[in-house]
């Protein structure tokens, strides 16, 4: 058997155990958008929480997918956007903040100053790079697949990882198959799988989670993604790379829910030969703001990439950002960027 990891030393994890007895109320917050990971490791840490006595919750700056609604205690999450007033007081009355996979407060957007404010001492629980200087306690594992593989491993060192309840186990495991698009990228650590072998003894079932996640298509998400492939999928001339693009005339068009697009910016990397997807969307919430979401294989850095260009970051093959622009800017700026990478590209 492999054995698992320390991801804080004895004296990180003595305060940590600290900041949680002492803490009567504690609030989880995610990154902005939050998908599988951020979702999954919040809901894991509240029920872990609560199991522990506290009153936990989870505050999300903003609306989560449709596709996550299953996950156990997702009804009792906070959306910051359309209950600021619940929002800030949990904010302001929590004993304890816990970041999770997050690595700058600008990610938590309409949520960050609250939190910033808040007088409570804050941890963060992380696995992007170059994690920020706003937390008391950074609990911070770039190497590690999701904000769920590290949350694992940090049960583990609070010997609590063969005690977790099946939802805690479950939503760990959602976590860490929705950062990896269940285990086919980001996941060659073999250490994942004892992760997944000790969440599998707990009684998980991963098939139906698997179901619960990835085939929950409505038609329309479906007919969606036919006719992105279809009439919207660009292949760069002599360039190993393509580019999408969608309005929200078009998300009118097929009556598209909010999570309909997840998935979508990675399936030009099925081509053969593909190593570069970039995926241009308008923002639903915001207008003249259009969303960037990179995806590559092998070495490409688009992490690299979004900090360039598209005022952003994230991982090396699956980051994102956000311009201020039109479609046709942002087309523009795609342009640009795709120059000056066309070395790797070719
Ligand atoms: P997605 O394409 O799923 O929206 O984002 C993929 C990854 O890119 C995220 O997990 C995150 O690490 C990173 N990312 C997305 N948007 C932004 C952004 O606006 N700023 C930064 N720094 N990273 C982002
Ligand atoms: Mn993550």
């Amino acid at each position: 058997m492999l054995i698992m990891e320390n991801v804080i030393d004895e004296e990180g994890l003595k305060a940590f155990q600290t900041l949680i007895d002492e803490a009567r109320t504690v609030v989880v917050c995610p990154h902005v958008n939050p998908d599988g990971d951020a979702i999954g490791s919040s809901l894991a840490l509240q029920h872990y929480l609560v199991r522990r006595g506290k009153d936990a919750r989870v505050v999300v700056p903003s609306q989560f997918p449709d596709f996550l609604r299953w996950m156990p205690g997702a009804q009792n999450i906070v959306n910051f956007a359309r209950h600021e007033g619940d929002a800030r007081a949990l904010i302001e009355h929590a004993d304890l903040i816990i970041i999770a996979d997050l690595n700058d407060s600008k990610r938590l957007m309409v949520a960050e100053q609250a939190v910033l404010e808040s007088k409570a001492p804050r941890v963060m629980i992380d696995h992007h790079m170059n994690p920020g200087d706003f937390c008391q306690l950074v609990i911070s594992h770039p190497e590690m697949c999701a904000t769920g593989e590290v949350l694992c491993h940090l049960m583990w060192q609070l010997g609590e990882l063969e005690h977790l309840s099946v939802e805690e186990a479950t939503c760990l495991y959602a976590a860490m198959m929705c950062d990896t698009g269940a285990f086919s990228y980001a996941s060659n650590r073999p250490v994942i799988y004892e992760c997944i072998s000790r969440l599998l003894a707990l009684g998980i079932d991963k098939d139906r989670i698997y179901r619960n996640v990835f085939w929950t298509a409505s038609p329309a998400r479906l007919r969606l993604h036919g006719y992105m492939l279809y009439v919207k999928l660009k292949v760069l001339n002599g360039l190993h790379a393509s580019v999408m693009t969608l309005t929200n005339e078009e998300r009118k068009l097929f009556s598209t829910k909010n999570g309909d697009t997840e998935g979508l910016v990675n399936m030009p990397l099925q081509i053969q030969g593909m190593r570069l997807s970039i995926f241009l969307s308008e923002d639903t919430e915001t207008p003249g703001i259009v969303k960037v979401s990179l995806r590559s294989v092998d070495d490409f850095p688009c992490n690299e990439m979004a900090a360039e260009f598209f005022n952003g970051g994230g991982h090396k093959n699956a980051s994102g950002g956000r311009l201020e622009s039109t479609m046709e800017e942002a087309l523009r700026r795609v342009d640009e960027a795709v120059n000056k990478y066309a070395h790797l590209l070719k």
